[in-house]
C-alpha cells in the first residue's frame, strides 16, 4: 500500500505509541539482526512446522521491525525498499500482526539464547503486543483476563470471600495433623511477620492442595508468616499482554499490601511469570522502591532443609521424576540449580530431560497462550517438541516450578497421550517432610 493512503485511527495510534516505547534495549534488538538464521531451529513452532518460514523467529521479528525501519530509522525513510521497511494502514493489518505476536510466539526467549547478536525478540514482541492492546486489538482471552486483573486484582476474578474461605478450609483440613488451631496454621493479615506468602489464583481455583502443602511446610518450619487477604496475586498478566500500566498496578497492589503488613520478606509461590513479574519487572513497572526482600518459595524450602528447620525423607518420593524448566523462571531469571538441589534432597530418582535449564523448550503455554483459545490448534501442534522431550525421560511424573507450565504440560500430555502426571516441588517437599 502507498504511504499516501490514509491510515486508520488505530494504526496511527500504534505508530505514535511505538515511538514512546522505544528504548536502548529495544532498539538494540531491532537493529542488530543480520538474518543469519542461527535462531531458526531454536523455536518450537519452527520444529513443529517444518518448511513453513512464517514461524522463523527472524521472519516474525521482521513483521515488527519493518515498522521501526519505516518510521524511526533513517535508513528506512531514505531506502525503504532496501531495508524492507513497511507500515500498517488498516485495522486488518493490525489483526494480521496480532496473529503473529500473540499466536506464533510464546515470548519464551529461546531464540535469544541462540542469537550471536543478542537480539531479544520476546522483548519487542511484548512491546508490539502492548501497542495492539492499547488500541483494543487482542485475542478475546487476553481482554477477559486483563479485565479481571484490573477489576478484581487477580487474573482469575477470584472474589475475596472465596479466597479467604479456601484458606480457612485448607487450614481446617490440617488442624488434626498439625495439632494447631486453623487460625495459626494459615494466619491471615498478621502484621510484622518474617514472611508474607503470595500465590497464583490458579491455586485457589484449581489446586488448593498446593496452598495446604505450603502452609504445612511454613508451620513445621516454625516460620512467622502470613497470607494477605488482599493484594495476594503474584501473577501479572501485564507481562503477557505488554501492558505496562496493568503490570505496574498489579505489582503495586502486592507491594503496598506487604508494606502495610510490615512484612520482612515476600515469598512468591512456584510460578515462572509471577516470579519474573513480581521480583524482576514489577518495581520498574510500578515505579516502586520495594522496602522488603523477595524470593521464590523454592529458595525458602531449600533453606528450611539446609538449616534443619524441616526434616525430609526422600524415600517417600521414590518414583522416577523429571523436571521441566519454566522459560521465565529458568531462562529469564536464572533459577536453574536451586530447583535441582531441592529435587535431589526430596526424591530418589530424578532424571533430567534434554535439552534442559536455559535451553529447555517452552511448555507451549507461555506468554499467556493458555488464554488464547483461537490459537489452541497451532499451540498443541508446537507441543510435539515438548511431548518428545517428555517421552524420552521414561518417567511418569514431571515436576515444574510454574503454575502456567502445569497447565501447558497437562494439555500437551493429554493431547499426545503420554500418561504422565504434572506436579510441583511444594507437593514433593510436603510429601517428604517428616512431622515429629
Ligand atoms: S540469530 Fe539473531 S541475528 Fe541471526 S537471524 Fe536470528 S535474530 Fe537475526
Ligand atoms: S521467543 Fe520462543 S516462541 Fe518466540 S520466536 Fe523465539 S523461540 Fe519462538
Amino acid at each position: 500500500m502507498s504511504e499516501k493512503q490514509e491510515r486508520s485511527h488505530k494504526a496511527q495510534k500504534v505508530l505514535e505509541r511505538m515511538g514512546q516505547k522505544l528504548n536502548r534495549q529495544m532498539v538494540g534488538s531491532l537493529v542488530a539482526c543480520v538474518h543469519c538464521g542461527m535462531c531458526t531451529e531454536s523455536c518450537h513452532y519452527v520444529l513443529a512446522n517444518p518448511g513453513d518460514p512464517t514461524y522463523a523467529p527472524a521472519y516474525k521479528a521482521d513483521r515488527i521491525r519493518k515498522l521501526f525501519k519505516r518510521h524511526f530509522d533513517w535508513t528506512g525513510r531514505v531506502f525503504p525498499w532496501w531495508v524492507k521497511a513497511g507500515s500498517v494502514f488498516t485495522d486488518a493489518d493490525l489483526e494480521e500482526l496480532k496473529d503473529i505476536v500473540f499466536g506464533k510466539c510464546t515470548n519464551c526467549r529461546r531464540c535469544t539464547m541462540n542469537c550471536p547478536m543478542g537480539v531479544d525478540l520476546a522483548t519487542f514482541n511484548r512491546m508490539a503486543r502492548g501497542l495492539l492492546v492499547s488500541v483494543g486489538v487482542m485475542p478475546e482471552g487476553v481482554a477477559v483476563v486483563s479485565k479481571d486483573q484490573w477489576e478484581t486484582g487477580n487474573q482469575m476474578g477470584v472474589l475475596k470471600e472465596d479466597y479467604v474461605e479456601t484458606l480457612e478450609w485448607m487450614a481446617e483440613e490440617l488442624e488434626e495433623e498439625l495439632g494447631a488451631p486453623a487460625a495459626d496454621i494459615i494466619p491471615i493479615d498478621r502484621p510484622d511477620c518474617d514472611v508474607v506468602y503470595s500465590i497464583n489464583p490458579r491455586e485457589v481455583k484449581y489446586d488448593p492442595r498446593s496452598i495446604a502443602d505450603a502452609a504445612k511446610i511454613f508451620h513445621v518450619a516454625g516460620e512467622s508468616w502470613t497470607m494477605p487477604s488482599e493484594g495476594w496475586d503474584m501473577t501479572n498478566f501485564g507481562l503477557f499482554s505488554g501492558d505496562d500500566a496493568l503490570g505496574g498496578s498489579v505489582s503495586r497492589r502486592l507491594y503496598e499490601k506487604v508494606s502495610e503488613l510490615r512484612g520482612k520478606r515476600l515469598v512468591i509461590s512456584e510460578c515462572g511469570h509471577g516470579y519474573r513479574s513480581t521480583r524482576c519487572e514489577g518495581p520498574n513497572w510500578a515505579q516502586y522502591d520495594v522496602p522488603f526482600e523477595m524470593e521464590s518459595s523454592v529458595i525458602t524450602m531449600l533453606r528450611y532443609i539446609k538449616d534443619g528447620r524441616i526434616k525430609v525423607d526422600k524415600t517417600r518420593n521414590a518414583q522416577p521424576v523429571t523436571y521441566h524448566d519454566s522459560c521465565n523462571f529458568a531462562r529469564s531469571c536464572g533459577m536453574v540449580e536451586e530447583p535441582r538441589e531441592l529435587l535431589n534432597l526430596v526424591c530418589t530418582d530424578f532424571r533430567e530431560m534434554y535439552p534442559n535449564r536455559a535451553e529447555n523448550y517452552c511448555c507451549t503455554g507461555g506468554g499467556g497462550a493458555m488464554s488464547m483459545s483461537e490459537y489452541t490448534p497451532q499451540r498443541l501442534k508446537s507441543g510435539k517438541v515438548k511431548a518428545e522431550q517428555l517421552k524420552a525421560t521414561n518417567t511418569e511424573v514431571v515436576i515444574t516450578s510454574c503454575h502456567n507450565c502445569v497447565d501447558g504440560l497437562t494439555d500437551v500430555i493429554r493431547h499426545y497421550e503420554l500418561g504422565m502426571e504434572v506436579t510441583q516441588l511444594v507437593n514433593l517437599v510436603a510429601n517428604a517432610m517428616v512431622i515429629e
